[in-house]
């Protein structure tokens, strides 16, 4: 059927059926992540947690009773994913840092019989929270092929969405290993085992890495390069830069690892948190409005090893990893946007709030908007293979973001939400911020009493 007579055709549903919507966005633009053009006043109709329709505004008909969100001037867009956090087991206050951020789905890449309890609190479509997928346990330092066939299996069969790789590996077993999880249909995710090159990734079966910067440790001549400014100080005047000392060793990396077909979640935020927290960045860092969220025993961690002075690593590093980015963008491998954010921000990186902030470094390093949004929303859908997510399409899951400002013109709009729609819930901006606000009252209460 195509589009039109299929709109017509729910026009005509919505006109004989009365209420078959819960939910309607209306007179909005939309940005359905299959293009990257905005549709001008549109009408998204979300039934239970899936979109059910979406069209002009003035032909496709809104049934009686729904609630409606009046989209005037705003932009709707899929929800974002984290492909890469630690969520708190216990159901901390980072579930609600990730809502409050129009982030609807994240991925824990370490997880244990609390992670799956964890998942199944945020089952309800109302769960002040994101979807959560979780990894089981690492799959670590394994040196033969029958403990890391075995290992995977378990993984598997107690029930966990993907298994991490981690620490050094024996090669057969990690070929072995990332094969079953293929078998499996369970995703793999990991650090490049350190005692190997990259010819480990390409011989094996692993279908993403956990970090942009495990393909800078597989390879000698960008460590010998970084271990030139191991322990010096933050003096990046007196730094070379990478381009020009590294150019064609970054080019032939980007060609390998696209050839290799293996997916990459970059988390350059972690480099970048570490850089600003380690250097005279720190103060102004430190500023940041929602840095309040943080827990204050994080907080003054913080403070006692702020500026240890020796930030040099730290900054070239970074350098390398945009530039790598940027590298591995116009070679075409396949990247899923992830922070590596935790609870207690240990890797100063805040939940929620990161994913923006990756967002900015990727176009920062000359991705375009729309191709870094697809990294948080459609690229993170085929990740996971799961299709019908991540876009606004009929039939698609109903995550949605609302921003006052369109994302295409400045990523930086993505933080400008308007309100939330999780598993077909609508959370409006007022109401995410009492929950916020809330969360905050509560500690300054455990603070202050006696
Ligand atoms: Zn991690």
């Amino acid at each position: 059927m195509n589009v039109t007579r299929f709109l017509f055709a729910c026009a005509l549903m919505t006109a004989q059926a009365g209420v078959w919507a819960d939910l309607a966005v209306t007179h909005v633009n939309i940005l359905t992540m299959e293009q990257a053009t905005v549709l001008a006043d549109q009408t998204v109709l979300v039934r239970g947690r899936k979109i059910v329709a979406i069209g002009p505004a003035n032909e496709l008909s809104v049934p009686e009773g729904v609630q409606l969100i009046d989209g005037r001037g705003h932009f709707l867009m899929p929800g974002l994913t984290d492909a890469h956090v630690h969520v708190d087991p216990d159901g901390g206050r980072d579930l609600l840092f990730y809502l409050a951020n129009g982030v609807t789905t994240v991925i824990s890449l370490r997880g244990d019989e609390r992670f799956l309890a964890l998942r199944e609190k945020l089952l309800p479509d109302d769960a002040a929270g994101p979807r959560l997928f979780s990894c089981g346990p690492f799959a670590r330092d394994i040196f033969d092929i029958e403990t890391g066939v075995e290992t995977v299996r378990h993984i598997a069969a107690a029930g966990y969405d993907c298994v991490k790789f981690y620490g050094d590996w024996d090669a057969g077993a990690f070929v072995a290993a990332t094969a079953t999880a293929r078998e499996l249909g369970l995703l793999s995710v990991g650090h490049a085992p350190r005692n190997h090159d990259f010819d480990l990734i390409e011989a094996s079966q692993l279908r993403a890495l956990a970090h942009l910067e495990e393909t800078v440790y597989a390879d000698p001549a960008l460590n010998a390069w970084l271990d030139t400014y191991r322990g010096r100080g933050d003096e990046p005047a007196a730094y070379s830069d990478p381009g020009r000392a590294l150019g064609q060793r970054i080019e032939s990396i980007a060609q390998r690892v696209a050839a290799s077909g293996v997916w990459v979640i970059p988390t350059n935020i972690v480099i970048d948190a570490y850089l600003k927290r380690f250097t005279d960045a720190f103060e102004s860092f430190s500023r940041r409005p929602y840095l309040q969220y943080l827990d204050p025993a994080t907080r003054a961690e913080w403070h006692d090893n702020r500026g240890h002075g020796r930030a040099a690593r730290f900054h070239q590093q970074f350098r390398l990893q945009q530039l790598m980015l940027q590298a591995f963008y116009k070679a075409g491998v396949p990247m899923a946007l992830g922070t590596d954010a935790s609870q207690a921000a240990r890797l100063s990186v805040m939940p929620g709030w990161s994913v923006h902030e990756e967002l900015q470094l990727a176009v920062d390093a000359g991705i375009p908007a729309f191709d870094a949004l697809k990294m948080a929303t459609t690229n993170a859908a085929r990740l996971f293979k799961r299709e019908n997510e991540g876009v606004i399409r009929a039939g698609a899951r109903a995550d949605l973001l609302l921003l006052r400002t369109n994302p295409l013109e400045d990523i930086t709009n993505t933080r400008d939400i308007a309100g939330v729609v999780r598993a077909g819930h609508w959370w409006s901006r007022s109401v995410l911020d009492a929950r916020l606000a809330s969360l905050q009252e509560r500690e300054d209460n455990t603070a202050s009493a006696p």
